[in-house]
């Protein structure tokens, strides 16, 4: 069944924590997210074209340990919340990006409420700190109000200066990441079971067909698996990297852009590796009948 781990304890191993970035508009999550994608400790992966594929991972070092993060790609909390209601939970940590000339604005109230209620711990980026007028510790200050209490100040909350856009402290921001993980999370999954996860994003390619990536929540994906991908199926022909480049294989928190599906599957919507394409074809039908239904039942009312 989807959504649990095979076997026990013992089958389980740590995978990377998955982040969403949030905040207000302008605030520079999308900026943030693109340096971040340069922050790679791993001198082969830096120099690698990256594109743009819904979700990417990169390693870093923590206490001499490479450790590695996987951030959605798409900023904002509408993707989030677009997942939650379909009742993936895609994301482990929320970076709550915060301008420090602006301070709090209505999107970065929304956006902490939005992780409070899915029990998401949250990390502050204070961005924009290079600007003359960035007020990192009016930030702190307005965000204790809000029950986000610096660890500076006694809370449990780290906060990070960073500006996205002379890339200052990102390594910084990456460390409070793994450290929030480290403390508040217990990410582990059974990485040798058949892979499970979600729909990042995925659409119809006009040279290579439906083009879906995924995330793999637990087991490994591998080319050749036969997979139901909402009311989607097929068998994985080939797999990409978010370099651009063909992987054979996707351990647990790895996105994947998976070639071969029959059709594209919505955002949220969950996959699982099944015996055979028999199978896959068999339960990806029964699926699709079921949404049928159901979407004449919303039209009759
Ligand atoms: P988003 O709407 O939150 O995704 O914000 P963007 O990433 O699109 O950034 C909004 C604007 O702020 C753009 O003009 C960015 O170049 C700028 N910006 C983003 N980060 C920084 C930063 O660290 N410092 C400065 N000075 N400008 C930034």
């Amino acid at each position: 069944e989807f959504g649990e781990d095979v076997g026990d304890e013992d089958d389980l191993a740590i995978r990377p924590p998955v982040v969403t970035v949030m905040g207000h508009v302008d605030h520079g999550k999308t900026k943030l997210l693109d340096a971040l994608r340069k922050a790679n400790v791993v001198a082969d992966e830096a120099g690698g074209i990256t594109q743009h594929i819904g979700a990417y991972q990169v390693t870093t070092e923590v206490d001499e340990n490479e450790r590695r993060i996987t951030f959605i790609d798409t900023p904002g909390h509408e993707a989030f919340t677009a997942m939650r209601a379909r009742g993936a939970q895609a994301t482990d940590i929320a970076v709550l990006v915060v301008a420090a000339n602006d301070g709090v604005m209505p999107q970065t109230v929304e956006a902490l409420n939005h992780a409070k209620a899915a029990n998401v711990p949250i990390v502050v980026a204070v961005n924009k700190i290079d600007l003359p007028e960035a007020d990192p510790t009016k930030v702190r200050g307005q965000l204790t109000e809000y029950g986000l209490v610096p660890e500076e100040y006694g809370g449990d909350t780290m906060f990070v200066d960073v500006s996205a856009k002379s890339e200052l402290n990102l390594e910084g921001l990456l460390e409070a990441i793994v450290l929030t993980a480290d403390a508040s999370l217990d990410l582990r999954a059974n990485p040798t079971q058949d892979a499970q996860g979600l729909v990042v994003e995925a659409h119809l390619d006009r040279g290579r067909g439906p083009v879906a990536t995924v995330l793999v929540q637990r087991g490994t994906l591998r080319v050749g698996d036969s997979l139901v991908a909402g009311p989607a199926y097929g068998r994985v022909r080939a797999m990409l990297d978010e370099h651009g480049e063909n992987i054979e294989e996707a351990d647990p928190s790895r996105p994947a852009m998976v070639l071969g599906l029959n059709a594209a599957p919505g955002a949220g919507q969950n996959f699982i590796v099944v015996d055979d394409d028999r199978m896959a074809r068999q339960i990806a039908e029964k699926r699709e009948a079921r949404e049928r239904a159901a979407m004449q039942a919303k039209r009759r009312v």
